[in-house]
């Protein structure tokens, strides 16, 4: 039945119709993960990881989807 599911863009899992790319859970996480950036731009991602409870392979494939959109205007050094 012509029902539209697609794959979670960070964790691939099938996910039902949503307006986001992003299953719920991976939402969150990565709501998570940006605000904690947000707050410590510095942070490492073994940082970010031990504070989200989020597991490095996670955060590193997040920065790879969109996190580092906003670090290119801090690349001026
Ligand atoms: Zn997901």
């Amino acid at each position: 039945m012509g029902v539209f599911v697609r794959n979670c863009r960070l964790c691939h899992e099938p996910m039902s119709s949503s307006p986001f790319t992003m299953c719920p859970t991976c939402l969150d996480v990565s709501a998570k993960v940006r605000q904690f950036v947000g707050k410590n731009p510095q942070v490492s991602i073994e940082e970010i990881s031990q504070a989200t409870k989020v597991p490095l392979d996670k955060i590193k494939r997040l920065i790879h989807l969109g996190l580092n959109k906003k670090s290119n205007e801090e690349t001026k050094i």
